[in-house]
C-alpha cells in the first residue's frame, strides 16, 4: 500500500512547478536577494488580500511566525512585568514568543467543540499586569473574535492573532489577522500558504505600528546604520517572496479544497466509532489547516500505530499542553489547572489534510480507521 502522509508538500510543486521555477530564477539572475521590489510587492500583495485595498492594511514580511508574534509584540512595548493571555493547546511559539519579550503566558482553558480559547474564562484571567490577549486559530479556525475584541476593549488590551494555521481563514466574514491590532502569520511549508523555507508576516491597519515592526525586524534601524532600538535580524528572503506572490493567487482555490475533503471526511465518519468532532456549525470561516478527531478510551495511541502499519500516517497536535512543558514549571501550573485542554491532547489524532488528497486516498483513511475502531 502507497503511503499517504498528513501533508504533502510537493504537491503544490507539481501542480505549479513551472511559475515557481520561473520566479526563483528571476530572483537569482536579479541579484537582489535581501529586501527590495519583489518583497515590497508581496507585502502589498498579502495586506491586500487579508485587509483590503481600502482598508489600508499594511503588511511587514519577516523571518518565521515565530518572529511575526515576538515583533509584533516588541512594537506593542509588550515585556518584562507584562501579562499575555493565551491558549495552552497550541504550538509552543505562542507562548515562547510571550516569554522571549520577558513577559509572562498566562493560559486559560479551551473549548472542547472548538479547540480555541473559552472566551467566557478570559476575565478570570486579567490582572492589572495584563497587556494583551492571544488568541489562536488552531487548525485553520477562527477564535470567537466577537467575544474577546469586547473583553479587549472593555480592559483596555491589546489583541495580537496567531494566524499561523489560518491564512485566509473568516470569523463573520472578516479575514483574521485583519481584527485585532496585529495579525501574525507563518509561510512554514505545512500551513495554508506555504513556502519553500522559513517565512512571516504581520499585518496590521495601524501605520504607526506598522513603521515600528518594519524597524524592529531591520536592527531597530529607520534608517541604515542609524538604531533608535534593539531590534532583530528578521528579513523575508527575496527569493521565498517570489514563491509566495505566485502561491497567494492559489490560496482560496486549495482552501476550498480543503473544506471539501473536511466535509467529506465529516461525512464519511459520522458513523465511526469517534467519541468526539468538533462541531461543523463552528466551523463555516475555517481553512482547515487540519482535520482533527478525538479518540478516547486511551486507544489514541494504538489506533495511531495501527494506522501506521497501513502505511497511513497521522499527527497528533498536540500531546502535552503548554502549562505542563517542563520549560513553564516556574509559571506555577499543575495538572488539573485546564482540564478541557487535557482531556483533549490524549485524545487528538490529526488525520491526513492537504489539499491534493484524492477521494480514494480519504476512503483508505476513513475505511482503516473506521475497521480498527470497530
Ligand atoms: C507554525 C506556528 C507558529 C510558528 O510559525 P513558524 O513560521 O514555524 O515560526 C506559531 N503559532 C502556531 C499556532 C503555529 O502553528
Amino acid at each position: 500500500m502507497n503511503k499517504i502522509p498528513p501533508f504533502d508538500a510537493s504537491q503544490q510543486y507539481q501542480q505549479i512547478g513551472d511559475r515557481l521555477n520561473k520566479a526563483a530564477l528571476e530572483v537569482l539572475a536579479s541579484g537582489q536577494y535581501i529586501g527590495g521590489q519583489t518583497v515590497s510587492q508581496f507585502e502589498t500583495e498579502f495586506a491586500n488580500y487579508i485587509g483590503s485595498a481600502i482598508d489600508s492594511n499594511f503588511g511587514i514580511a519577516c523571518n518565521s511566525g515565530t518572529d511575526a508574534l515576538y515583533l509584533a509584540m516588541r512594537a506593542l512595548d509588550i515585556g518584562e512585568g507584562d501579562e499575555v493571555i493565551t491558549s495552552p493547546f497550541t504550538f509552543f511559539a505562542s507562548a515562547e514568543t510571550i516569554s522571549m519579550t520577558g513577559a509572562k503566558p498566562v493560559f486559560v482553558d479551551i473549548e472542547a467543540h472548538s479547540f480555541n480559547m473559552n472566551i467566557e474564562l478570559i476575565e478570570a484571567a486579567i490582572t492589572s499586569r495584563t497587556k494583551a490577549i492571544m488568541p489562536v486559530h488552531l487548525f485553520g479556525r477562527s477564535a470567537d473574535m466577537t467575544g474577546l475584541m469586547a473583553i479587549a476593549q472593555k480592559h483596555n488590551l491589546y489583541v495580537i492573532e496567531d494566524c499561523a494555521q489560518a491564512t485566509g481563514a473568516t470569523f463573520d466574514g472578516q479575514k483574521v489577522g485583519n481584527i485585532g491590532d496585529v495579525g501574525c502569520f507563518s509561510f512554514y511549508p505545512t500551513k495554508n500558504l506555504g513556502g519553500c523555507g522559513d517565512g512571516g508576516m504581520m499585518t496590521t491597519k495601524n501605520a504607526e505600528v506598522a513603521n515600528k515592526l518594519r524597524i524592529l525586524r531591520e536592527h531597530g534601524s529607520p534608517k541604515r546604520y542609524y538604531h533608535e532600538c534593539i531590534g532583530m535580524n528578521s528579513r523575508l528572503d527575496a527569493l521565498q517572496a517570489a514563491l509566495l506572490q505566485v502561491k497567494l493567487p492559489y490560496l482560496d482555490k486549495w482552501n476550498a479544497q480543503r473544506r471539501e475533503i473536511s466535509d467529506r471526511y465529516t461525512h464519511l465518519l459520522k458513523d465511526a466509532n469517534i467519541s468526539h468532532l468538533v462541531s461543523p456549525h463552528h466551523c463555516s470561516g475555517s481553512v482547515w489547516n487540519q482535520y482533527t478527531v478525538c479518540i478516547g478510551d486511551g486507544k489514541r495511541d494504538y489506533v495511531q500505530a495501527q494506522l501506521r502499519e497501513q502505511n497511513i500516517i497521522t499527527m497528533i497536535y498536540y500531546p502535552l499542553p503548554l502549562h505542563l512543558q517542563s520549560v513553564y514549571s516556574n509559571l506555577g501550573y499543575k495538572k488539573g489547572d485546564f482540564p478541557v485542554t487535557e482531556y483533549i491532547c490524549d485524545r487528538v489524532l490529526s488525520l491526513p489534510m492537504f489539499p491534493e488528497l484524492s477521494d480514494e486516498q480519504q476512503d483508505r483513511v476513513v475505511d482503516t480507521l473506521k475497521n480498527i475502531l470497530k
